[in-house]
């Protein structure tokens, strides 16, 4: 085995969203007058970007705010999109190369809709710039001395001047991040919040799921806590055999995994469900009575026809403690009508569980932002930038997540480049 005990300029530890775009931003500025390095414990590097917007790559979204950020860093995050604003991304990205374009939405892919062409970019310019690419090679540990720091990799020894921790977060351990970065924030004595998956499904306690398991449907879905509505989203609720998914329900899951990391300040979180959201309570009241007057006969498990998914139906019917299917629906009282058009409305779920953290598109919590300024930089090691989701910054759905992982790519590889050139000019004087 090869034994390295090499000395850079410049070490990146993660070669992925953050990682390659702050090599690529310090190595433009530097060039061939640095020795700068990224190292990746993965074959390849960029494998959880491959993976981003189904392929596609959701890189930012012009609809950006604070707002759609984590509480905790909505100050931080402010400043960051003043200075980095969707607009000013998508014209990064011009410069190496890529064009973008958003969807009606707002939300920012690549022109070619394909997320390899962002990764092919990005590392293009590593070459072209002069990086060394060490892929394969997982850091296991970091020493700070002297102000310099030594990473370890089994039997291999790097030594740099400044380093940028790009080693994402712990959800979906098989795309790469695997929670190195607390681990290394753990050595160099730096703080880090409790860290959770969100952006995930959300596992319900409910034994009838599994009758609309693979229903697809329209829903306005709130998270109320205490009697508190927090969040209502709308877009498409599917069911599965124990969760329940889609985008509306990820953009929730934050509030339901905090509860369970055990850092909510709210009570026991429900989900729920309005799935006729274009349809008043009394106009479905309406709809139920005028099919009982009109057609009498029409057996029960046929009550939703015309109206849901057949699959969603008899689960609804299971919901509301209808039984007799094959009955005639004119039997149905008003109560159990009244119960039917309630749980179409108002169809709730209890969570009862964590969200895996193999099903969760990001790492919630991370190495706190008191941690660093407003270039990305520790305050307590002058050398060291962390970037990306190893940050307790996290975002929706909707490019929020890869827009700061750039931006602090962006923003760090920069500010490492200028520091340095001040150093050299220093010297020189
Ligand atoms: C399926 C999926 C789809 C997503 N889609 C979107 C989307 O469309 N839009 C959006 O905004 N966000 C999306 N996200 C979230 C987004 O991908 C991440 O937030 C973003 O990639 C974080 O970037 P990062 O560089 O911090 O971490 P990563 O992209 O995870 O990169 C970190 C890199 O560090 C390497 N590494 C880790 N530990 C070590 C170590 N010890 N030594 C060496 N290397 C190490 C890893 O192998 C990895 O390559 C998605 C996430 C998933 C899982």
């Amino acid at each position: 085995m090869d034994n390295i005990n090499e000395q850079f300029d410049l070490i990146i530890i993660g070669g992925g969203a953050a990682g390659l775009a702050a090599a690529v931003s310090y190595g433009k500025r530097r060039g061939s007058s640095s020795r700068y390095a990224v190292i990746e414990k993965e074959r390849k590097p960029g494998r959880k970007l491959l993976a981003t917007g189904s392929g596609r790559c959701n890189l930012t979204n012009l609809d950006m705010s604070e707002d759609y950020y984590n509480d905790s860093a909505k100050a931080f995050v402010s400043d960051v999109i003043s200075r980095m604003t969707p607009e000013r991304l998508v014209s990064e990205f011009k410069k190496l190369g890529l064009l973008c374009k958003p969807d009606e939405a707002g939300r920012v892919y690549p022109y070619s809709n394909r997320s390899d062409s962002v990764l092919d970019v990005l590392t293009n310019w590593l070459e072209h710039t002069g990086a060394k690419l060490f892929c394969d090679t997982k850091i296991d540990r970091i020493e700070a001395c002297a102000g310099r720091f030594v990473l370890y990799s089994g039997n291999k020894c790097f030594h740099t001047e400044k380093l940028i921790l790009a080693a994402g977060g712990r959800v979906q351990k098989n795309l790469g991040s695997d929670g190195s970065s607390y681990e290394f924030a753990r050595q160099l004595g730096l703080e880090c919040t409790p860290v959770f998956p969100s952006l995930a499904p959300i596992i319900v306690n409910d034994k009838s799921l599994s009758l609309a398991k693979g229903v697809r449907t329209a829903a306005s879905v709130s998270v109320i806590c205490g009697g508190k509505k927090l969040h209502t989203e709308v877009g498409e609720l599917q069911f599965n055999e124990k969760n329940i998914s889609g985008i509306c329900i990820f953009q929730l899951s934050r509030y339901v995994n905090e509860y369970f990391a055990g850092v909510s300040n709210y009570k026991k979180p429900v989900i729920i469900a309005d799935l006729a959201p274009d349809i008043s309570k009394n106009e479905l009241t309406d709809y139920f009575y005028t099919k009982q007057k009109i057609l009498p006969e029409t057996p029960v498990s046929e009550m939703f026809t015309g109206l849901l998914n057949k699959k969603l139906g008899a689960y609804l019917l299971k919901r509301a403690n209808i039984s007799g299917m094959d009955n005639p629906i004119s039997r149905l009282s008003e109560n159990q009508l009244e119960a039917i058009v309630n749980i179409v409305k108002e169809c709730s779920f209890e969570p009862c569980a964590i969200s895996a953290e193999n099903s969760a598109q990001v790492t919630a919590g991370g190495v706190a932002l008191t941690e660093i300024d407003r270039n990305f930089r520790s305050r307590k090691y002058k050398g060291l930038y962390i970037v990306g989701e190893a940050l307790d910054a996290d975002g929706l759905c909707g490019g929020y997540n890869l827009h700061m992982a750039f931006a602090g790519g962006f923003i760090s590889g920069a500010h490492a480049a200028k520091e340095e050139k001040k150093h050299d000019k220093n010297k020189r004087a």
